[in-house]
């Protein structure tokens, strides 16, 4: 491309609120046949509440809920805001765990008041713990199938309760999945989240594959697995936890809001939270080289 023809694009794509870093970034965008998009944060708006509380038998709703967020007081995650948040209504008060620990991607544990407390994902939970009570399993298979996010919570080594969370869709979610398909691209959706979960928000926004259960440290080899199978890939994220997928794709798409800045790994920075931006990219992309041409 012509120095002129790239600040064309550049001028289109800042009033888009695209900005594309360099040449190279726009034949990745125009060659592109799959987009992966991560699920928390960026197809939702990742500012999650507790819907549901289920405590096991013998064990008060308000214990439970006061040794989670005690926990979860440290987390920046947004299963952690939702429970202290739910304390904070429910109880007034936030205490403070000792030894706090977070498990990337799966949860978070530490002592309160000389109880040793886990709360994470079902499978962490299985795997450290052991079984889930039946009771409390099903109504969190149940949270799962209707697209909520489901945490159990162990004390002293006995899994005593489980949380149901709503994210949010962003309103632009499916609208975009929908242009994106009829660009002739395949949408496919990455999360640590669990496989049931994801399926259900991917039927509601309209994605094409889901690709669930991985850990923050395996979403680059995700998309390393996409790109083996000769698909040519572009990696939409937030641009924080994503960092190594965005910069292991083709193309990677850092949606960031105002004031994040670690946008160092992608090509494209969409200055927008409005998903709209992600086929506007890929459509400005193809027009400014065709003109070049
Ligand atoms: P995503 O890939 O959708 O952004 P994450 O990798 O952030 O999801 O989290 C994956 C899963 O790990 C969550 O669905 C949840 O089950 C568990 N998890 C992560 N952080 C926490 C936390 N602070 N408390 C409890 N569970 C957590
Ligand atoms: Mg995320």
């Amino acid at each position: 491309a012509t120095p002129t023809a790239l600040l064309v694009a550049s001028g289109r794509g800042a009033q888009l609120g695209v900005f594309i870093k360099g040449h190279q970034a726009l034949e990745s965008a125009k060659a592109i046949d799959t987009v992966v998009l991560d699920k928390t944060g960026t197809l939702t708006t990742g500012t999650m509440s507790v819907t549901a509380l289920e405590a096991a038998d013998g064990v008060s709703r308000a214990e439970v809920l006061a040794a989670a967020a005690a926990v979860e007081n440290a987390s920046e995650h947004g299963v952690g805001r939702a429970i202290v948040e739910l304390a904070r209504e429910e109880l007034g008060t936030v205490g403070e765990a000792e030894d706090f620990r977070a498990l990337s991607g799966l949860g978070v544990s530490g002592r309160v008041d000389r109880h040793e407390v886990l709360v994470g994902s079902v499978r962490l939970v299985r795997t450290e713990i052991g079984t889930v009570p039946p009771g409390l399993d099903s109504r969190r298979q149940q949270w799962e199938t209707d697209g909520h996010t489901a945490v159990a919570v162990a004390i002293d080594g006995r899994v005593c309760a489980v949380f149901a969370l709503a994210d949010t869709v962003r309103p632009s979610a499916a609208g975009a999945v929908a242009e994106l398909r009829a660009l002739g691209l395949r949408t496919v959706m990455l999360t640590g989240d669990n496989e049931s979960t994801a399926r259900a928000v991917a039927a509601e926004v309209g994605i094409d594959e889901v690709v669930a259960e991985v850990l923050p440290a395996d979403k680059a080899s995700a998309i390393a697995r996409l790109r083996a199978e000769g698909r040519v890939v572009a990696m939409v994220g937030d641009g924080i936890n994503d960092g190594p997928a965005l910069a292991g794709a083709d193309l990677g798409m850092a949606l960031v809001s105002g004031t994040d800045v670690a946008v160092g790994a992608c090509d494209l920075i969409l200055m927008r939270t409005d998903l709209s931006v992600v086929p506007a990219a890929v459509r400005l992309a193809r027009a400014t080289l065709r003109t070049i041409r």
